[in-house]
């Protein structure tokens, strides 16, 4: 690959062509901000008076333990917010701080959650996972707003009873809507054959799976979410690739934002509910399984979970993410997307992610039902 400065502003330019319609490039968040303005499709838009600042960049929280200083349990709540160390001991977590008054560690035996007052993310098990709101603390207690501790702690932690038998796959874009490019590679084609992987892996643990394309064919965005609900889905699992600038790698996965809340990179349209935040607190979860099978099986870095009301996903009818696994034009991502090996690992990390899902759901003991 030769890095001339041609080549380079070419690229540039076919990235900000793309942008204005392709969710995927304009997911690049570490670079090229201003090209990374990815509307959701469809959504009435009023305009959002505030911008919502892109996440800052991962900032691993350390996880060393210690016991001193244990932060202050009470059963206060502000306005919307929830005391997030009272909520842990609901489920036996101990709460501690890894660096006081700035780094809160809960943990029980199956789940450990790192919260970084101020910061508008968590790490749950050692993924990261996006927050509406941020960390807060006040009279010395440590707060999340409840949207979160339902959208995405409790979420996670203690999820909902729940089947899958019919795995709706939408491999993005197609046809005259090639997606991202990278020197002559075309997201579309990688998609479609990730998302071929993934069908097999799934229908030979006895899952059936829909496609909502087996071809190279165009396909607008509200007919993906519609196949599967009429062929009675479970899930809708859309698989992308991210474009920017060759540094920017690793792998996010979306879900549709929680009613009320800004978006997790800058998103534009109306934030009130829509259909698909009937599932927000699965929608996380099948986000969380996802995620973490693809940064620990592929070693991609962790972008994290994030949310945005992206067009396949605000309006459907059924648990569903949108994953982008990985840059098609980053250097370190490049090698896992343009081997057919390092694919078979992305695919099969997307199958596995699916159905650790579907194991989580469905060994939900009836008491547990909420
Ligand atoms: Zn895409």
């Amino acid at each position: 690959m030769k890095n001339t400065f041609l080549t380079r502003i070419s690229f540039l330019l076919i990235a900000a062509v793309l942008c204005c319609w392709n969710p995927c490039v304009a997911n690049a968040a570490t670079t090229k901000q201003q090209t990374g303005t990815a509307r959701p499709v469809s959504i009435p838009k009023k305009k959002q008076t505030q911008t919502t600042k892109t996440q800052a960049a991962t900032s691993k929280a350390t996880t060393k333990s210690t016991t001193q200083a244990q932060p202050k349990v009470t059963t206060d709540s502000t306005s919307g917010y929830q005391n997030v160390v009272t909520w842990g001991k609901k489920h036996g977590m101990r709460a501690a701080w890894t660096q006081k008054n700035k780094t809160l560690r809960l943990s029980n035996d199956s789940t450990t959650i790192v919260l970084n007052i101020g910061a508008r993310h968590a790490s749950i098990n050692n993924i990261k996972f996006a927050l509406c709101q941020n960390v807060k603390m006040s009279g010395g207690n440590v707060l999340v707003s409840t949207q979160d501790i339902n959208t995405a702690l409790e979420a996670i932690t203690n999820p909902r009873k729940n089947a899958v038998r019919i795995v709706a796959i939408d491999p993005g874009h197609g046809g005259s809507q090639p997606g991202a490019k990278y020197s002559g590679k075309l997201e579309k084609d990688i998609t479609l054959m990730i998302a071929k992987e993934v069908r097999t892996i799934l229908q030979n643990k006895g899952v059936k799976v829909i496609m909502t394309r087996t071809t190279d064919r165009t396909m607008d965005l509200k007919t993906r979410p519609k196949i599967a609900e009429q062929n009675h889905a479970d899930i809708f699992v859309s698989i992308h690739l991210n474009a920017a600038a060759a540094d920017a790698n690793g792998v996010e996965v979306f879900t549709t934002t929680p009613a009320g809340a800004q978006s997790t990179t800058p998103d534009s349209g109306s934030t009130a509910a829509t259909r698909g935040n009937k599932y927000d607190a699965a929608n996380a979860l099948l986000a969380y399984h996802i995620q973490r099978q693809l940064v620990q099986k592929v070693q991609f870095s962790d972008r994290g979970v994030k949310r945005k009301r992206l067009g396949v996903l605000y309006d459907t009818a059924m648990p569903a993410v949108l994953v982008e696994a990985g840059f098609i034009s980053g250097s370190k991502d490049q090698k896992k997307l343009f081997s057919a090996a390092e694919r078979s690992k992305i695919a099969k990390s997307i199958a596995e992610g699916i159905l650790s899902y579907k194991k989580t759901v469905e060994s939900v003991k009836p008491a547990e039902k909420h």
